[in-house]
């Protein structure tokens, strides 16, 4: 005898949290199938000798779903928004660190040359390009010039994508840009007809293990903690979902898998081969404290790296300053996020170099073999065929549809949900 659910969740990240919570709303009958023994993916907070840090996600931009979902849970209330002083940001250029707060301070700069200034301010009064897509690379120099993509572009969705800029999709990562070149001639005067609005970001108290914790609570129910799905298949009654070795049938999944977990259990050509087309960058991050006093260091959000610059490290985060509540006594923590190559200077004296101090000491790391997806050109037509492939009854939710942030993958298990 098979055991049937009429709605399977698979997977209790940020999106099966979103999906799971429309589906409590709605009063549907269903189950999450999470393999881990807790939930969150990868909200995942350590406390390490008096000091927090966050493995995953460090900060969320919010949205309405996402705050409504914190009161849903009761922990409104563990909201902490960024500090003051993390206002300020920095790059790491071959003069040493650099202030980019605003845009004196790129007028001023001593680490981009007088033509690569001057290339950058005539982008109103460059020529539209085409409306398809292209790389980041290729929109970017073509608006701003090459200097600014590879000094300021290039470490700053460095920051987000650990990505390949050359390769990244414009018309995914940088849409609202790509819309305005077109519709308004210039990135310029698109920014001068919709200004960005403030975002707000934002962490919890204890970092984002807060919110996973809250969510196992409220969920305790409906959540099947240390359960693998192994293989998934369609029936003539829907689907057979075969988890720790049983054979569970349902009529609908929303399946919030990774991409690449997916393409392994799911026995549904084309859907299966298609998945495998999308790939992941890999991260580590390690964990740092400074000693308080040792001055030399800025106080600030963090440092991004250009990956001109052949570094290991993309970005340091100075979590402490950003978040209170973060760090025991008077010292300051960091989050160092770099990648694999074997032929980097270990992370440790990288740092050292960055910084320009010996007062660092590392307390931990986590290695994401599978951090982030890339969204490559062409992105978008991949994902329009990917619409096609899914079979009636399954819907997908995850951070490889298109938007990496927290808030946004949250939201896109909750939309997932409405179909069901
Ligand atoms: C290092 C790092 C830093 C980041 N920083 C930020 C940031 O500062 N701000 C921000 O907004 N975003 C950030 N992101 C991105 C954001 O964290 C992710 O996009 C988001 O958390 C992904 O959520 P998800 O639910 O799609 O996937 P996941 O969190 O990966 O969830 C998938 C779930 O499926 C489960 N699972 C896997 N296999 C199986 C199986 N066979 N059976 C059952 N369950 C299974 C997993 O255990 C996991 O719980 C960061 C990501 C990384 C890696």
């Amino acid at each position: 005898m098979k055991d049937r659910i009429p709605l399977l969740i698979l997977g209790a990240g940020i999106a099966g949290m979103g999906a799971a919570w429309k589906a409590k709303k709605e009063g549907l009958d269903f189950k999450i199938i999470e393999a881990s023994s807790s939930a969150g993916g990868m909200l995942q907070s350590l406390k390490i000798d008096g000091h927090i840090f966050d493995q995953g996600p460090n900060s969320c931009v919010e949205n309405d779903v996402y705050l409504d979902f914190l009161k849903f849970l009761e922990i409104e209330d563990q909201l902490i928004p960024a500090s003051l002083k993390s206002k300020k940001r920095f790059l790491y250029q071959e003069t040493g660190i650099a202030e980019v707060g605003g845009i004196k301070d790129i007028i001023t700069a001593n680490w981009i040359s007088t033509k690569g200034k001057l290339r950058m301010f005539i982008e109103p009064f460059c020529r539209k390009g085409r409306a398809e897509d292209e790389s980041v690379y290729d929109f970017l120099k073509r608006r701003i010039g090459e200097e600014a993509v590879t000094k300021i572009v290039d470490p700053v969705l460095g920051g987000v994508y650990a990505g390949n800029i050359q390769k990244l999709s414009a018309l995914t990562v940088l849409e609202g840009m790509k819309l305005g070149e077109q519709n308004f001639g210039s990135l310029f005067r698109t920014f001068l007809s919709a200004p960005n609005p403030p975002r707000q970001i934002t962490n919890l108290k204890g970092g984002f293990s807060t919110l996973s914790r809250a969510f196992e609570l409220k969920f305790k129910e409906d959540c099947l903690l240390n359960s693998r799905v192994e293989r998934i298949t369609q029936v003539a009654s829907g689907f057979d979902v075969v988890i720790n070795g049983n054979i569970i049938s349902c009529k609908n999944i929303v399946c919030a898998l990774p991409a690449y977990v997916l393409e392994k259990v799911v026995l549904i050509d084309p859907l299966k081969k298609h998945l495998q087309k999308l790939s992941y960058s890999s991260l580590i991050v390690s964990f740092f404290t400074i000693q308080e006093k040792d001055l030399v260091i800025p106080e600030g959000f963090g440092i991004l790296v250009p990956s001109k610059l052949n570094m290991g490290i993309k970005g340091i985060l100075f979590t402490s300053d950003i978040f209170s509540g973060r760090v025991k006594n008077q010292e300051r923590n960091m989050t160092v996020f770099h990648s694999e190559s074997n032929n980097m200077r270990p992370v440790e004296s990288e740092l050292k170099k960055i910084l320009g101090t010996e007062k660092v000491s590392l307390l931990a790391q986590k290695r994401w073999p599978k951090a982030i997806p890339q969204f490559e050109v062409g992105f978008q037509m991949w994902k329009s065929q990917l619409d096609k492939f899914v079979p009636e009854g399954i819907f997908l939710a995850g951070n490889y549809l298109g938007k990496v942030g927290v808030a946004d993958v949250l939201k896109s298990g909750y939309d997932s949900t409405l179909n069901c």
